[in-house]
């Protein structure tokens, strides 16, 4: 066996049924949550949206709220401002232009506001089941290392990823690197001594 197809066998093994710590119901809610969590915590967003739905449980009610009312729920996850207009940039169009609804393809997800292709593939995987493999920081950090991909960018990243993990395991596989950057594969001082992908581990002690 290979050292890619052992290292995602091991991963699966580890960290089988992971799922996103971002707490949603449908399709909008996690577009919301993935939105607003950047440079925060997924435990500060579910604090934040858990209020937040219950004021504006879909896009035509979010979009209705006035700037100042959206800021003062979401402030406490950071760039509340910046947050706030593209989160009304985004319900205006879905209310206006797709009925409410999350439309379904990368293209359409990519041209609202704030949507960038990590957050358009998360909603893509995680809110329709659509293959994809959404590339955060753990995901870039912890691919990279393994020599899942060798890579510069996310983007190059995220194409040796595609053709590196069978597509029937892509947005598993996309869980199991986060949990794995969370808990072992840190930004820094990973715990190499620790880790269960050492021995094959081409970055193992080097880091
Ligand atoms: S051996 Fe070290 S660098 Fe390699 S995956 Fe484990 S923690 Fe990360």
């Amino acid at each position: 066996m290979d050292d890619k197809k052992e290292i995602l066998r091991r991963l699966e093994r580890h960290y089988f049924g992971a799922r996103p710590a971002l707490r949603f119901r449908n399709a909008f809610e996690l577009l919301v949550a993935v939105m607003l969590s950047a440079q925060t915590t997924d435990k500060q967003v579910n604090a934040v949206t858990e209020k937040l739905f219950a004021a504006a449980p879909d896009a035509k009610s979010m979009a209705a709220l006035e700037p100042a009312e959206l800021e003062r729920y979401i402030k406490s996850c950071g760039f509340y401002h910046t947050k706030a207009q593209n989160l009304l940039g985004a319900c205006r169009i879905l209310a206006d232009r797709y009925g409410g609804d999350v439309p379904s393809t990368m293209e359409e997800l990519t041209a609202l506001p704030g949507v960038g292709r990590k957050t358009a593939n998360v909603v893509l995987s995680n809110a329709f089941g659509i293959p994809a493999i959404a590339v955060d920081t753990h995901v870039f950090r912890v691919s990279n290392r393994l020599g899942l991909a060798d890579a510069k960018d996310v983007r190059e990243t995220e194409t040796q990823l595609m053709r590196n993990i069978p597509m029937d395991k892509w947005s598993d596989a996309h869980h199991w690197l986060i949990w794995h950057g969370r808990r072992v594969c840190t930004a820094r001082k990973p715990k190499c001594g620790e880790c269960f992908l050492f021995d094959i581990c081409p970055s193992g002690g080097k880091v």
